[in-house]
């Protein structure tokens, strides 16, 4: 089915969480929203090796309770045979739906595999550090390379933020990073739409580059251990996630700096997390479309989030590297940085003019 329709008299498919459950302790009604989705008795969980204790086995222990029968699946990478996996062991079991519970992985994992099987999934994060967490995309490593992958989107996503709070903050901040990026995100996409006559929706470009400003706005009450915290980036990646509902595509929350990120992921031997390299990818694809580049590292700053290359821990050379091979990155996908990409003079330029090598 192509979700990517948008021309005038075509068909247009916006799939939608149907249950968005955030705040305290909600990671007790997980039964409840089972019972509200009308889901069957089989449950799948896809969990990590922290996470499990962290809240995989609240959820088993919960979905047990309540009469389901539950069976959990660690998982500790991303990767295609995962997925496939998940989906063996879900066939052996007869799952009827799957529920990722962790920060990264998980989700990933169980969203690509519920896609496969065409069964349910339910999105139980632990941290806020980017927004697979309600995307319809899915993250898998690939021949070594990091893909984004189309899935469904969650039908549901539980949110405790009470266990969110409880994560280091680094990932905290590193969400914020991913949502910050939106407003690149969005002039990309705009660019796209004028040189290309790509289709381009003015309701998901607002909403995205809105989601951006609120949590900007709020940079200052943005701080560890703070519950209103967590709730406040959950809110934003929700909000971003339904952006990307609305376009039927990621490109309303990621374009030049994203594949600046994965870029960067293709080649240090140490890559940050995904959040904090599209916040500093921002920072240098806001400069080359001429926008203000210091608004996007000065809320950075505010939050904590790396601005540079050494809080970044990586070396300045992969910096300049991965500029010039972002444009290659996903090559459908047109951006400020063109079909060619560019110049070593230029990308060296960019990376010094904002701060983010020296
Ligand atoms: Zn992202």
């Amino acid at each position: 089915m192509n979700l990517n329709q948008d021309k005038h008299g075509e068909a247009k498919w916006m799939q939608l969480p149907r249950d968005v459950v955030v705040g305290t302790g909600v990671i007790n009604d997980i039964t409840n929203v089972c019972n509200d989705l009308k889901l069957g008795s089989n449950a799948l969980i896809v969990t990590g090796k922290k996470t499990r204790y962290i809240a995989g086995n609240t959820v088993h222990d919960e979905l047990e309770a309540n009469g389901r029968n539950v069976e959990m699946l660690i998982t500790s990478s991303a990767t295609m045979d995962e997925v496939k996996r998940v989906e063996d062991e879900a066939m052996k079991y007869g799952s009827n739906y799957l529920l990722g519970v962790g920060s990264g992985n998980s989700i990933d994992v169980a969203k690509l595999a519920a896609t496969k099987l065409d069964i349910p999934f339910l999105s139980v994060p632990t941290a806020a550090s980017h927004d697979g967490i309600v995307s319809s995309r899915a993250s898998i490593i690939h021949d070594s390379k990091t893909t984004s992958i189309q899935s469904n989107a969650p039908m549901a996503v539980v949110a405790d933020t009470e266990i969110i709070a409880n994560a280091p903050y680094r990932l905290l901040a590193a969400g914020c990073g991913d949502i910050i990026s939106n407003y690149t995100a969005v002039l990309d996409w705009e660019l796209a739409h004028r040189l290309r006559n790509e289709s381009f929706s003015e309701y998901a470009a607002s909403l995205s580059r809105m989601t951006a400003k609120i949590l900007l706005d709020s940079a200052d009450s943005i701080k560890p251990d703070l519950e209103s915290s967590a709730r406040l980036v959950v809110k934003a990646l929700v909000s971003s996630g339904v952006a990307m509902s609305i376009a039927g595509s990621s490109r309303p929350a990621s374009g030049s700096e994203h594949m600046f990120s994965h870029a960067l992921d293709s080649i240090a031997s140490k890559p940050a997390l995904h959040g904090e390299e599209c916040g500093i990818g921002s920072i240098m694809m806001m400069y080359l479309h001429g926008g203000d580049w210091e608004m996007i590292r000065d809320g950075l700053k505010k939050i904590r989030v790396p601005t540079t290359a050494k809080e970044l821990g990586i070396e300045d050379k992969y910096i300049i590297e991965a500029l010039l091979i972002s444009h290659t990155i996903r090559p459908e996908r047109y951006t400020i940085l063109g079909t060619s990409g560019l110049t070593s003079d230029a990308a060296e330029a960019v990376a010094k003019t904002t701060g983010v090598i020296s």
